[in-house]
């Protein structure tokens, strides 16, 4: 009752607030299994503005899968130029290909054929899962993590392990039927309320029950990487006294 109480907080919250962002626009649900695709790599090192004008002119040049597949590499890499990180899109025309091939031209459902394709791991895998398929997955990016980290005041190093904030976020709960919009408006929250500095917690669905809220401290720590030690083995050979 409680996870219900929050979900549809949460998408109220959003159906009011969410921003139109060209790959949310309404079209069939073939388009917008490869609009989320191309989106979902375009995202996975650039921000959401910087993405925008890509998006629209990629779109506008390679409407659907098959094309990309044939696409040319060099027009290809041209409407990247700028958005950096080109193995991304190296990997979304060989993923395109491999769609044509053996998946004749759908997108697959499945979250482990989706990630046997290059450039998807888990966590893109479970946004195409969640935000095409309308999978009940929440996808764990940094701004539901960042959400996640303050709403339940995750403080110390076990607790911001990325397996820990796997299992703590079914505190979520998930939405049977708009699993797609959740997904989404978990993500927007992070990315317009709860930012990294200055949250906005008076527009906040969830201020209520937030214990960062609560305690007045909105600090993420950061996870500290334990620097293993590491041996080399040196084999010294000497040869009428001297070293070689
Ligand atoms: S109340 Fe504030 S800190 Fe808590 S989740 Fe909302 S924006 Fe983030």
């Amino acid at each position: 009752m409680k996870d219900l109480i929050i979900t549809n907080k949460i998408l109220n919250w959003y159906d009011i607030n969410k921003r139109s962002l060209p790959w949310r626009n309404k079209v069939s649900q073939e388009k917008k299994q490869y609009f989320t695709l191309v989106s979902e790599f375009m995202l996975q090192q650039t921000q959401v503005a910087t993405v925008i004008p890509y998006f629209n002119r990629f779109i506008k040049n390679i409407p659907n899968i098959e094309k990309l597949s044939k696409y040319n590499d060099r027009k290809l890499t041209k409407l990247w130029e700028g958005l950096g990180y080109y193995s991304r899109v190296r990997n979304l025309k060989k993923t395109a290909q491999i769609i044509v091939k053996k998946f004749n031209k759908k997108i697959p459902r499945d979250f482990y054929e989706l990630k046997s394709l290059p450039g998807i791991g888990d966590y893109t895998a479970s946004a195409i899962s969640a935000i095409a398929f309308n999978k009940p997955i929440i996808p764990l990016d940094g701004n539901i993590e960042r959400v996640l980290k303050r709403y339940l005041y995750l403080k110390k190093q076990s607790q911001i392990k990325k397996e820990f904030l796997q299992d703590q976020k079914k505190i979520f709960g998930t939405s049977t039927k708009r699993s797609s919009d959740y997904a989404q408006a978990l993500m927007e929250l992070g990315a317009l309320i709860c930012k990294p500095t200055n949250p906005t917690c008076n527009k906040c669905p969830l201020s209520n029950n937030c214990k960062a809220f609560k305690n007045k401290n909105f600090d993420l720590v950061k996870f500290k990487k334990i620097n293993k030690e590491t041996y080399y083995k040196l084999n010294v050979y000497k040869k009428n006294n001297q070293y070689l």
